[in-house]
């Protein structure tokens, strides 16, 4: 009677064990099928994942000036230098070594005689990668804004909005150090643009935007990061001074605009404690990350620009 009874409970028992295996199994399943829904689901969106800016700053000159004078003259049709650079780089394939000055003329001298050039190109698809590389970086430099003059009347006008990030009338040295090794932490390419000058030389926001972070990091020290209000630019300013990074009252969330003094130059960062000077020779480093999907932000496939160029056009 004893081993009857304990034969049907070990029956019960395995069909019990049984039963939560299923069920487990059943739910993996589920959860797991889900999960790789939403993975490719990830994977599919499309937008762009890689690019490189190349654009000799004379080549960025002499585009900016043509949009400008076409502004400001108050002409009918208007020239974008977004489009003259993604019209250059499509007819290039990127090799901007291959420019001459007639392409840039033959290209403002047609679409003033009303002619869309672009669509004589033979890879359309690569020139709307272009403008929206291109258009992504460049979107706000130029446009109107307001300007006070010697009579502190309000002028109204056309041209550059963005920012040398170094002061005016303070000087600095610099040279094309991008992508160069950097070993503090771990072996990586140079993300940015490094600006040398004094400690205390004022820097200012480049473009308008918002605080996204503020305070200590301990490759970049005292930084700022400010993300413009389109969400697809953030500007990245490290190695501010010690004891002062910052201009007093500024805090996350706050707006910015192009020419607000953020903080002052020093040599913080490399440094896993706080406000401590382990740069060797005081500079800004500025670093702009474009993001075309949030997913890209913080992420290994982070896409940040060589500056080089960029800062001269607009020094
Ligand atoms: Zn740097």
């Amino acid at each position: 009677m004893y081993i009857i009874s304990s034969k049907i409970k070990l029956k019960k028992f395995l069909f019990i064990i049984l039963s939560i295996l299923l069920l487990s199994f059943a739910v993996f399943l589920v959860i797991f099928h889900n999960k790789k829904i939403l993975i490719s689901a990830e994977n599919n969106k499309k937008f762009i994942k890689y690019v490189e800016f190349n654009i000799n700053y004379k080549i960025l000159k002499e585009a900016m000036n043509e949009d400008i004078k076409s502004h400001n003259l108050s002409q009918d049709i208007k020239i974008d230098w977004i489009k003259i650079l993604a019209y250059l780089a499509t007819k290039y394939g990127g090799k901007f070594d291959k420019y001459k000055k007639s392409d840039l003329k033959n290209y403002v001298k047609k679409v003033k005689n009303g002619e869309s050039p672009e669509q004589e190109l033979e890879n359309q698809k690569l020139f709307n990668y272009y403008l929206e590389a291109y258009g992504t970086i460049l979107k706000d430099f130029l446009g109107e804004f307001e300007y006070k003059n010697k009579n502190n009347e309000t002028i109204k006008t056309y041209g550059l909005k963005a920012r040398c990030p170094i002061a005016k009338s303070y000087s600095f040295s610099h040279y094309d150090d991008f992508g160069a090794r950097r070993t503090f932490g771990y072996s990586r390419p140079h993300l940015g643009h490094d600006m040398f000058c004094s400690v205390g030389t004022p820097v200012v926001a480049v473009e308008d935007g918002y605080i996204e972070i503020m305070g200590w990091n301990r490759f970049g020290g005292w930084r700022i990061g400010i993300r413009t209000h389109d969400k697809k630019r953030y500007w990245y300013y490290a190695h501010l001074r010690k004891d002062k990074p910052f201009r007093p009252g500024l805090k996350e969330g706050d707006n910015i605009k192009a020419g607000d003094i953020i903080g002052y130059v020093g040599r913080t960062g490399y440094s896993n404690k706080e406000n401590i000077n382990n740069i060797k020779r005081s500079h800004l480093h500025i670093g702009l990350q474009l993001i075309f999907d949030e997913s890209q932000k913080d992420s290994p496939n982070e896409i940040w620009i060589n500056l080089y160029n960029i800062i001269f056009a607009i020094t």
